[in-house]
């Protein structure tokens, strides 16, 4: 790399450094639902998308596939990447979220670029809740519509959004279920602004699939709408399905479109055979509605016991449960201090969430047992009172 190229690197890394939001990765030897290893150390895992303990699910799925003796296309899904296992996939799914179609995609990342991409054209407006994922984000940015924002969940704020737009063509785009704050989305407005205003609402549910509703359908059941309600809706298979890859479910001529034109979709290795398969049994394992039942009870406890510890919670009725500390040192010295009592609770700080707003994101999952929960929550209130603001 020549020097001109090599201080502009450098000089980002520095400032990254600097402003302690330096990111570093933990190669762990083991990473279960309920506990984690690195270096010959074993900690509670507060920290994983893996909200039914079904990541562990995969080793006997796969097992069995390994046994059929499944291929892989090898190749997009326009040429030799689709299969029967595909197919399954997509019918199983379309079926368990209520919509006719639903159209596999490698990952969250991939189908939301895919999505905003293709639906949105440079002479649309696209209109996001202040709070959404960094991926609708970055799909709105590759349709080069005009993008506006309203605040988190403020749906005055989005009627003047929707009435002051200067495009025919507008969409609305918000996470279901945030995914730093845990907060619910006003459902039953946004779905009734958005037929008045005539605009499409694309509705990221990568927090509730499989969690919400009580086989894991999703939003849409949790709050009892019908699917011409949430006429674009996306779910991923990484963090209830404990895999990896996702799906965007909606109608017939939605997901022809998407085969035609969405170019993350066409231009881009399918996921493997062997997976897909898996992925299909890991799924007949969540419609059983039990491992919702425990993550539940799990939530209902967590929030019974934080009663009059003192925490700077946001409050939260999910499974993501996050404690608002504050700057950057704060929540790096107290995910230091819970590591170093056998706790995995990784610290978030910006440009993932506001300025101002680092804080420590908890995750509770089914595989956590009410021992875990007290345990944690004792850690929390030590460290708080040694790092907090008040200390
Ligand atoms: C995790 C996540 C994604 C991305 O999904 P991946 O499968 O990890 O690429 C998209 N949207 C939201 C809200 C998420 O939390």
């Amino acid at each position: 790399m020549n020097t001109l190229w090599q201080a502009r690197l450098n000089h980002a890394l520095q400032q990254q450094k600097q402003h302690l939001r330096w990111r570093s990765r933990i190669p762990f030897e083991q990473q279960g639902s309920r506990y984690l290893q690195y270096e010959q150390q074993t900690y509670l895992n507060f920290s994983s998308n893996d909200y039914l303990g079904l990541s562990s699910y995969y080793h006997t799925a796969l097992d069995k596939t390994r046994q059929r003796g499944y291929g892989n296309g090898v190749s997009s899904p326009l040429i030799t990447g689709h299969s029967r296992a595909h197919e399954a996939l997509e019918q199983q799914l379309a079926q368990h979220t209520g919509y006719p179609r639903a159209l596999l995609f490698s990952s969250g990342y991939c189908a939301n670029l895919a999505l905003l991409g293709t639906l949105a054209t440079r002479h649309d407006t696209i209109i996001h809740d202040d709070n959404n994922h960094a991926s609708l984000l970055d799909g709105g940015i590759l349709s080069r519509a005009r993008h506006i924002r309203y605040r988190h969940r403020d749906m005055g704020h989005l009627q003047e959004r929707l009435t002051d737009r200067s495009t025919e063509h507008a969409l609305v785009v918000s996470d279901s279920l945030f995914s730093m704050d845990g907060d619910l989305a006003p459902m039953t407005e946004l779905v009734n602004l958005c037929e008045q205003q005539q605009a499409l609402l694309i509705i990221d549910d990568a927090h509730g699939f499989g969690v919400l509703g009580e086989r894991g359908q999703g939003i849409r059941a949790h709050c009892q709408l019908k699917a011409e309600h949430i006429p674009v809706y996306m779910g991923t298979l990484s963090k209830a399905v404990g895999g990896v890859g996702a799906f965007v479910a909606g109608s017939d001529t939605l997901i022809d479109y998407l085969i035609q034109f969405a170019r993350p979709y066409i231009y881009s290795t399918s996921l493997p055979t062997v997976w897909v398969e898996a992925t299909v049994q890991a799924l007949h394992r969540l419609q059983q509605g039990d491992l919702q039942q425990r993550l539940q009870a799990n939530i209902s406890y967590f929030i019974t016991q934080l009663h009059n510890t003192g925490l700077p919670m946001i409050a939260s009725q999910t499974a993501i449960q996050p404690v608002l500390v504050g700057t950057n040192q704060c929540a790096l010295d107290m995910s230091l201090w819970l590591r170093n009592h056998g706790i995995w609770l990784t610290a978030i700080r910006p440009p993932t969430v506001a300025e101002h707003q680092a804080r420590l994101r908890i995750t509770l999952n089914a595989a956590h047992q009410q021992e875990d929960i007290d345990t944690l929550i004792n850690a929390l209130q030590q460290a708080w009172s040694l790092y907090g603001q008040h200390a």
